[in-house]
């Protein structure tokens, strides 16, 4: 977000490789004969809308899923022309200029597609409750919508080129309101086309059925966590996008019996060095995971020891005159490759998922994110290449 400024020196910083994003849309879509829709909310799941969205065209996504108005129309600003469904907005959003700007919307029940009509040209996605009870249409206000619709299509005020469902329990591939949703999401594919609707986009899976249970897979999934490395299916390895460094602002000696941080809930049970990290709660580092988490210091893993304050992480770096130096860098968690911590640990020290820790990095770190390394090429120019 903000430029290191020249005096600021090391900073904590996250490393965004949207590489692993492509290589995470391929693994996912060889899985599916369907579309892949890439799933961008949340600040591209916090790794950054746009670098996520190009990574995902390159892996094989066709389009962009996002929940409110605000992040379709960013993408637009951004200069994306492929097709953006919306499907969580307010009865008072702008309708109008997610027609005018070729928005998608979902329309979860009869209050939305009553105001939905009134912007003339939009394409819905109507939205079933596929077992949630969180967003979508109930099948009793299924059967109503479904008629409204159509004649809101005669009119020609509107045109329902998809139907939509979303599962609760997709990361329990065995769990019976896996079947009884896509048992739902049938009979409503099959009711909205028995009363003169022709969606053509039916879609029901996000990454976790995706990548478990073919029988959800319809014409398009919908995939968000897996674009950045996050299967709760567990059944696919994929690759995490992010590395969060951290330098050790000081490293101080103490005497054994010495209590740390706030609360005082860690005492030095010999003498030892502690090292201090920059970063926080307010970096989102939850607080949860003091005196549990680890983070990485040339190639060794070192206990997180005391409260996580909010500007604040103190690591336990042993008594031993080691190599480790002030100034050095602390990995707190990366892909896993080198050994370091990965963002699903701290997700188990936090007792969470890793959904909320990379969604949760605050706008204080440093972001720098590669560049996405050449796709293969699959349209080379011969008069280019001839010429270099
Ligand atoms: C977030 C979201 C998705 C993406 O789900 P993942 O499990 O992150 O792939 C799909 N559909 C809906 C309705 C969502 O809200």
């Amino acid at each position: 977000m903000t430029e290191p400024s020249g005096t600021a020196g090391t900073q904590p910083t996250l490393l965004i490789d949207p590489s692993a994003v492509t290589a995470n849309v391929r693994t996912i879509g060889a899985a599916t004969t369907g579309e892949v829709m890439a799933v961008v909310k949340a600040e591209g799941f916090g790794h950054g809308t746009v670098a996520v969205a190009h990574a995902s065209l390159a892996g094989g996504a066709t389009r962009f899923g996002v929940t409110n108005l605000e992040e379709a129309f960013a993408l637009r600003d951004a200069g994306f022309t492929e097709r953006i469904l919306s499907w969580l907005n307010p009865l008072d959003a702008d309708f109008a200029t997610a027609a005018e700007r070729d928005i998608e919307i979902a329309v979860p029940g009869l209050a939305h597609l009553d105001v939905v009509r009134a912007a003339p040209g939009l394409r819905v996605h109507l939205q079933l409750d596929t077992g949630m009870a969180r967003d979508g249409a109930s099948p009793e206000e299924w059967v109503a919508m479904c008629r409204e619709a159509r004649s809101a299509e005669e009119a020609g005020v509107l045109s329902v080129v998809g139907v939509m469902g979303h599962l609760a329990c997709a990361d329990r591939p065995g769990d019976p309101a896996n079947e009884a949703g896509r048992d739902r999401f049938a009979w409503g594919l099959r009711t909205a086309q028995e009363l003169g609707l022709t969606p053509t986009d039916h879609h029901l899976a996000a990454t976790a059925a995706t990548l478990s249970d073919p029988l959800t897979h319809h014409t398009m999934s919908r995939i968000g966590a897996g674009l950045v490395g996050i299967n709760e299916a567990r059944n696919v390895a994929l690759r995490p996008a992010l590395t969060l460094t951290a330098p050790l602002v000081q490293v101080r000696r103490i005497a054994a019996g010495t209590s740390v941080g706030y609360g005082h809930s860690w005492t030095a049970p010999r003498d030892t060095r502690l090292g201090l990290l920059g970063l926080g709660y307010a970096d989102g580092l939850p607080r949860l995971a003091s005196n549990r988490a680890q983070v990485m210091v040339r190639g060794r893993r070192y206990p997180v020891v005391g409260r996580i304050s909010m500007d604040m992480t103190i690591v336990d770096l042993g008594p031993e005159d080691g190599a480790v130096r002030q100034g050095d860098l602390a990995t707190v968690f990366g892909p896993g490759d080198a050994g370091e911590p990965t963002a699903a640990e701290w997700a188990g020290w936090a007792e969470t998922l890793e959904h909320e820790i990379v969604t949760g990095l605050g706008p204080r770190l440093h972001r720098t994110t590669l560049p996405l390394a050449a796709a293969p090429a699959t349209d080379p120019d011969p008069i280019q290449i001839g010429t270099r």
